[in-house]
């Protein structure tokens, strides 16, 4: 931005730059749809900048019904006439900007808001949206048919919104590309324990009613927000190595699956802030909810949830990505390798590090067990295409680069890479080609052939 921006003064006292002093005066136009993802075209939004969120929910569970306002402070990235906010299904009853009511229309996921002013290029705004509604569920192939979302629980609600559902409870800028922070403020039926992200400020009961109230100050991508909503068992305190910790667990549950959710959580976070660089966020934790029908768990901004899957490796496995995928997040959906095939690849670590099975031995079983004619290898693993893009080829493939990796740049490299990429990238976004450039600059080799082979052909490559 301020290249262009001097660009544009230097050239001023030559002809060219009266083309660019006009274009900087220029009519205001509409903010892009979309943020430009091919998975998603019309998931996120051009034009602004998402920079903080304040989220006002209200669920009642017996309903399902959900009556919120969201509040986003945003910069404007351009002269905007209006711009977009991706809002699934619910009924939205106000908008303002600044304070004052602004014109919206809908159309499918996208709404409008046309301002009753322009905005200028760089200047920070607010839009507050009142909302409500009974939020669904999505479904479809991506999340291997499971449903997710909004997930209504036999006492609450359980949130996990990968990739595309974060839109279907709150109006947003719904894509990783533009991270925000956040306050989450939740009214849940007194007796209910409401459980977000980032770390807990306060909650009191008023007349029949829990108000909770969360902040998450460090960047964050709309699909890993929660507000789960439940009965729960809470216990609180710090690691080993001094984070704190926040678990919740559903009482149902307290017995099932046999895994201490509270010493693994501690002692995997500690762990991997040794391998992968400090841990990102203020706290770590853990939500773990009665909700079969979500197959699936998911690393929810500094407490993953967990639903069906709860063992130990899962718990590893969500906690890796806090690091990735949620401290460096993907750019573009086609990078989701850059979160599964690394949060796979440490639960090889884990595995390692408990003396169990060398990470070269879990590469080996999972290459030996899938010959060459297996649908697996058809999948190129840095485009895995929409529907596919969290199948099996994304996490075991591009766990099993890293471990060519490691092998290719030796132990000294590749454990210095890791912390290297998780410190470069901290809070924002990255892609393949930034990966591939920072091992080639910390092994000192060159590595497109290792890379293109193992992310970017389909077939089985030959050890
Ligand atoms: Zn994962």
């Amino acid at each position: 931005m301020s290249l262009s921006r001097s660009a544009r003064l230097g050239a001023a006292a030559t002809a060219a730059a009266s083309f660019l002093v006009v274009a900087a005066s220029s009519a205001p136009t509409p903010g892009a749809p979309g943020i430009g993802d091919p998975y998603f075209p019309q998931l996120g939004n051009g034009g602004y900048d998402a920079r903080h969120y304040d989220l006002d929910v209200a669920y009642a569970p017996d309903t399902g019904r959900l009556d919120g306002r969201t509040t986003l402070t945003a910069r404007a990235t351009q002269k905007l006439s209006s711009f977009d906010l991706d809002l699934q299904r619910l009924e939205v009853t106000g908008v303002q900007v600044d304070g004052r009511r602004a014109e919206f229309s809908r159309d499918g996921d996208e709404m409008t808001v046309t301002p009753r002013r322009a905005l200028s290029e760089g200047r920070v705004f607010t839009v507050s949206v009142t909302y409500g509604g009974v939020p669904e569920p999505l479904g479809g192939p991506i999340i291997f048919g499971s449903a997710y979302g909004w997930m209504k629980t036999g006492d609450g609600v359980f949130v996990a919104c990968e990739p595309n559902a974060a839109s279907t409870w709150f109006p947003s800028s719904d894509h990783p590309a533009d991270k925000a922070t956040y306050d989450i403020r939740i009214k849940a039926p007194r007796g209910l324990t409401a459980v977000s992200n980032g770390r807990l400020v306060s909650t009191y009961d008023k007349g029949g009613s829990t108000y909770t109230h969360w902040r998450e100050s460090k960047p964050m991508a709309t699909y890993l927000a929660t507000a789960t909503i439940g009965k729960f068992d809470v216990r609180t305190g710090r690691t080993p190595g001094g984070i704190p910790v926040y678990v919740a667990v559903d009482p149902v549950l307290k017995n099932s699956g046999g895994v201490d959710v509270y010493g693994v959580t501690a002692a995997a976070t500690d762990y991997w802030s040794q391998v992968f660089g400090p841990y990102p966020f203020e706290e770590t934790g853990a939500i773990v909810d009665d909700m079969p029908q979500a197959g699936f768990s998911l690393e929810v901004q500094s407490k993953p949830v967990y639903s069906a899957v709860r063992n130990e490796t899962t718990i590893v496995h969500e906690l890796a990505h806090q690091w990735f995928g949620d401290s460096v997040s993907v750019a573009r959906w086609k990078d989701t390798w850059l979160n599964e095939g690394f949060a796979t690849y440490a639960q090889w670590l884990w595995a390692e590090h408990q003396g169990t099975r060398s990470a070269h031995d879990s590469f080996l079983a999972g290459y030996n067990a899938r010959p060459a004619d297996s649908a697996f290898w058809q999948t190129e693993v840095a485009d895995p295409q929409r529907d596919t893009m969290f199948s099996s080829a994304v996490y075991q493939r591009g766990a099993m680069t890293l471990q060519v990796l490691r092998e290719r740049i030796g132990d000294k490299a590749f454990f210095e890479l890791l912390p290297a990429w998780t410190r470069l990238h901290r809070y924002g976004n990255a892609d393949t080609d930034d990966f591939v450039r920072l091992a080639e600059r910390v092994s000192g080799r060159r590595l497109d052939d290792l890379f293109g082979t193992w992310l970017f052909t389909t077939g089985k490559p030959a050890l």
